[in-house]
């Protein structure tokens, strides 16, 4: 079975947002997707560690009281 994104695997992506962990071929992609975590999602998770954030403040609470969500995080 042959994938739509198999082209997409010879150029992976390179730069991750450290935010929320998507990829982008470009730094200028990455960087245009970050300023979408600033300002438009003020609610940010607390945990130290996580840069998580939200439009909204239940799903701010919801997702630091997920342990699954932070479970990377733990050593
Ligand atoms: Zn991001
Ligand atoms: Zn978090």
């Amino acid at each position: 079975m042959r994938l739509a994104n198999e082209s997409r695997r010879r150029n992976p992506a390179q730069h991750s947002c450290d935010s929320c962990g998507q990829t982008f071929t470009t730094v200028f992609s990455l960087s245009r997707h970050k300023q979408s975590h600033t300002g438009e999602k003020p609610y940010k998770c607390s945990k130290p560690g996580c840069n998580q954030a939200f439009f909204n403040n239940s799903d701010c609470k919801r997702h630091e009281k997920s342990l699954r969500k932070h479970k990377h995080l733990l050593s």
